[in-house]
């Protein structure tokens, strides 16, 4: 049942998806108690030694999708996985134990512990941006902790998702892990079963929907979204490295990256040094011309058609609206390409100050009252991650306390994704719960309370009340 398309004529509705479910509700129950911490590793070890053999190919699919550059390839979607499979085999003893909780006076005498279980069957439903890494990073974190999966990668990346599918045909039984090709009605099809948790990673928009459908069966959700993360540039930051972090954070995947820092807030008196710095920046890493921009292999494209023509739309917008471009602005639609854009002059009636610009624009807005920035930041929706850049800590643990986002980058963009010990998620419309290393467990396991009797005064508990019960109340 693996590599599961959408229906085949003649195939009842649903009927592969169904069975691919079933089966694996079947397997899971009759494997639980030989769950071990053994045969986890043991998955992982297969998986990691599949993407390892299959590393050309996911190059070559990432690119024929969307030109993905073959170090981005292997720094963002090969290493992340890489690294959590590691991170998981040396510390998952450790979250698998079950945890003491003490006793309190009115359960004085009694046992008990916190003991993590697998949910049961996952769903994992997978963006295009970065299509291996968002696939087979959840499912890492969903094995660990005991549980089967079935994944549900983009369509919008179909080498990328068909290479996913096999990737998982050759390591795992389809009753542990399957994948589902297809599109939204794939999507929805899954999401009527009543899987154990699903686990999404896309836009806001459709994480409501997810959430809705989950809400049918009570099933758990873990979402993942995106949104606009802004980025502030205070009157004390060191100019050219926030260049260079801003730079490499936005443009990287071409602009295409949930945590790119979306839009800057840069103070005035600094604005044409910062300006000048992240031009000199752009032409630096991506080429002085745009031909050469065109060439080097480092730059990615945008993933197809109706994106590039949005991405363009924006720019068009913008420029009609007054904007100054400082630097870039072409675009190229036989080859989906969009040459690294600066954008000065920004207002708020451009729609680039209202959508998640998941293109390699980057905005300037320059400011002098740090107030009003962020009583802006506050008035949007919470940003699955904010970026401070200034030598100041009073600064930047001011503009913490006083907003609230998924993450906070200090002096850095993008690079708080790859570090294992931190939780990766955001808050309310950038997300909900987090995924990696033991967060990850975590969302893919049951925390189970577990309480013994042994010589216990709970009896004390039972009518006809005491005064012990009397003095307990009286808390
Ligand atoms: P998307 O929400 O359009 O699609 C994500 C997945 O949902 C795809 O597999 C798609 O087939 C499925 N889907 C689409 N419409 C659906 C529907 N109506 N019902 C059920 N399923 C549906 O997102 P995308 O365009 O693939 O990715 C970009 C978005 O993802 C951005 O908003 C970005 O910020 C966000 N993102 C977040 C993270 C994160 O870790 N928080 C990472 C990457 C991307």
């Amino acid at each position: 049942i693996s590599n599961l398309r959408p229906v085949e004529p003649g195939q009842a509705p649903g009927s592969g998806i169904d069975a691919a479910f079933e089966a694996q509700r079947r397997a899971q129950l009759a494997r639980r108690p030989s769950f071990d911490r053994k045969a986890r590793i043991a998955q992982l070890d297969r998986l990691r030694d599949t993407i390892r053999r299959r590393e050309v190919d996911i190059i070559a699919a990432c690119a024929a999708d969307f030109r993905k550059p073959a170090s981005e390839v292997k720094l963002t979607e090969m290493l992340p996985v890489l690294q959590e499979i590691q991170h998981t085999k040396r510390h998952l003893r450790k979250w698998m134990r079950p945890r003491r909780a003490a006793p309190t006076l009115g359960v004085f005498g009694t046992r008990a512990r916190v003991r993590p279980e697998a949910k049961g069957v996952c769903l994992i439903i997978a963006p295009w941006n970065y299509p291996v890494n968002l696939s087979l990073g959840p499912l890492v974190s969903a094995l660990a902790a005991g549980n089967s999966a079935i994944i549900k990668p983009s369509e919008l990346t179909p080498h990328t998702s068909k290479l996913i599918a096999d990737i998982v045909a050759e390591t795992f039984s389809p009753d542990l892990v399957t994948v589902a090709q297809g599109d939204a009605g794939v999507a929805q099809k899954l999401l009527a079963l009543p899987f154990d948790h699903v686990f999404f990673t896309g836009s806001p928009m459709v994480g409501k929907i997810v959430m809705e459908a989950a809400a049918k069966n009570l099933t758990s959700v873990t979402l993942e979204l995106g949104g606009k993360s802004p980025t502030i540039v205070g009157p004390n930051a060191n100019i050219g490295k926030a260049a260079k972090h801003i730079v490499w954070g936005k443009f990287a995947n071409n602009g295409q990256t949930c945590i790119a820092p979306d839009h800057v807030f840069v103070y005035r008196d600094i604005a044409a040094k910062f300006n000048e710095a992240v031009r000199k920046e752009i032409l630096r890493v991506y080429g002085k011309t745009l031909e050469a921009q065109k060439a080097t292999p480092d730059y990615c494209r945008i993933v197809n058609d109706r994106h590039f023509g949005r991405v363009r739309g924006l720019i068009e917008d913008a420029k009609a609206k007054g904007a100054q471009i400082l630097q870039g602005g072409q675009t190229d639609a036989s080859q989906n390409f969009v040459a690294p854009t600066l954008i000065a002059n920004v207002s708020d009636d451009m729609e680039i100050t209202r959508e998640e610009l998941f293109g390699p624009i980057l905005p300037i807005i320059e400011y002098v009252d740090l107030d009003k920035v962020i009583d802006r930041i506050n008035a949007n929706p919470k940003p699955l991650a904010l970026y401070v850049f200034d030598k100041s800590k009073s600064f930047v643990e001011d503009i913490t306390t006083r907003t609230s986002s998924g993450g906070v980058g200090i002096n850095l963009t993008v690079v708080h994704f790859l570090h294992p010990n931190l939780p990766f998620g955001g808050v309310n419309n950038s997300g909900i719960g987090a995924a990696h290393g033991e967060y990850g467990f975590r969302a893919f396991s049951h925390e189970k309370a577990v309480m013994e009797e042994r010589h216990s005064i709970t009896h004390m508990l039972f009518p006809p009340y005491s005064g012990f019960v009397q003095r307990l109340i009286s808390i």
